[in-house]
């Protein structure tokens, strides 16, 4: 079957909640994809900030298939070798003390809203999770309590216990928080908000006044997380721990896996039976993250997405200038956010003509998420076709 009729077999049955292109991939490699055309892409996606170490990275692929073939699912109600492996790495690179692993992002949040609440309640505190307008921390019900308006229409009852704040803004958070509050919750860098990167001194102060209200501070770094800005974490860049932190995404190269991260403080208001997971972190997911993170440590690619990022950002900077549609750019590493003059919509879909796979985030900014790994060659190619879709439509107005 090809892309078109494999679109309208899709449309058949497929509950009709994602505006999918008439596209279908059938295959990847590294930073190259195929769909069912045949027809070869350049991938600046990677699965919305998924497939960090490439598609079918060969080391993650052996560890998923040894694993498939060894021993896929138990449950937790028994220690897997995978999982002991996993923890022991997380709590390394992160320098937090406890995992809880899930198989998403939004699952991961709600784990860390549930164990936020059970330190809170467990110390006299009210359930009250602060969070920032603009942000997205998914699409289960308590998480789009926690984000963006337009998420909420049309679920109504949506959870209580929640409020939203200004980013960046440390009067409004200073004044949100009050004796029922639990917790904080932000990304460092807002993903699906547009790509921006919260403020050193505004994470700083964040710190200490949960600190000094007895508030703990949840960081998602389910996208900008597992070196995507060019170190382990974004929070590193700040220099500000946080006390829980959710990942998912990039964490299991392609697996779905996700984490829910905490201090020894909080985890001691845990106990058994508070939480629970009948797949999360199970042997075949939890190997593919071991061989995610063994790729990331061994290819350096926290330091190549510095490098990668920075090379990016002058060529995109000398785009710019060219081009009225491209106005600035931000983020960090391989995290970053070209702002266009007008909604980004048109330009994608002639980027994919062009093989090129890109998306837009917050209407207007081009998102440029690869693989860490992807070469300069292959950057280049999509920034001749950048150049060369821009000169064209400027041909054409
Ligand atoms: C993608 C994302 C989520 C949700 O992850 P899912 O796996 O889609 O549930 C949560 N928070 C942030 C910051 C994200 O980028």
């Amino acid at each position: 079957m090809n892309n078109l009729d494999l679109y309208h077999k899709d449309k058949e049955n497929y509950l009709p909640t994602f505006n999918r292109f008439p596209l279908a991939f059938i295959k990847g490699k590294g930073s190259r994809l195929w769909d069912a055309n045949g027809k070869e892409y350049i991938d600046l996606l990677a699965g919305i900030a998924v497939t960090s170490v490439g598609h079918c990275h060969p080391t993650v692929v052996s560890a998923i298939q040894k694993q498939a073939a060894e021993l896929m699912h138990i449950s937790n109600f028994f220690v897997s070798p995978q999982q002991v492996a996993l923890s022991e790495l997380l709590v390394k690179i992160s320098g937090l003390d406890r995992v809880f692993l899930t198989n998403s992002g939004a699952e991961s949040v709600e784990g860390a809203i549930k164990i936020a609440r059970r330190y809170a309640h467990k110390n006299g505190q009210g359930g009250k999770i602060i969070s920032m307008q603009n942000s997205f921390h998914g699409r289960t019900l308590a998480t789009i309590a926690t984000g963006q308006e337009k998420y909420q229409q049309g679920f109504a009852p949506i959870p209580t216990g929640f409020q939203q704040v200004p980013f960046n803004d440390i009067k409004a958070v200073k004044a949100a928080i009050d004796k029922d509050t639990a917790a904080v919750i932000l990304e460092p860098i807002q993903g699906e908000g547009g790509i921006i990167p919260a403020e050193k001194a505004y994470l700083e102060e964040l710190r200490k006044v949960c600190d000094l209200k007895g508030v703990l501070l949840i960081f998602d770094e389910i996208q900008c997380g597992i070196g995507r800005t060019g170190k382990w974490f974004a929070k590193d860049h700040f220099g500000v721990q946080p006390d829980i932190m959710t990942l998912a995404k990039g964490l299991g190269g392609g697996a779905a896996i996700g984490a829910v991260l905490c201090n020894e403080k909080v985890a001691s208001a845990i106990e058994f039976g508070d939480h629970g997971t009948t797949f999360g972190g199970n042997p075949l997911a939890a190997a593919s993250a071991i061989a995610t993170i063994e790729v990331m440590s061994e290819e350096k690619l926290c330091a190549r997405a510095v490098e990668t990022g920075e090379w990016l950002r002058e060529k995109l900077t000398e785009l710019i200038e060219k081009h009225e549609e491209l106005e600035s750019i931000r983020g960090m590493g391989l995290m970053l956010g070209v702002k266009l003059s007008s909604p980004g919509a048109p330009l994608v879909k002639q980027l994919l003509e062009e093989g090129i796979v890109a998306n837009v985030t917050a209407g207007n900014i081009l998102r440029l998420v690869p693989a860490l790994n992807i070469s300069k060659g292959e950057l280049n190619i999509f920034l001749e076709k950048l150049d060369a879709v821009l000169t064209e439509s400027k041909a054409l107005a």
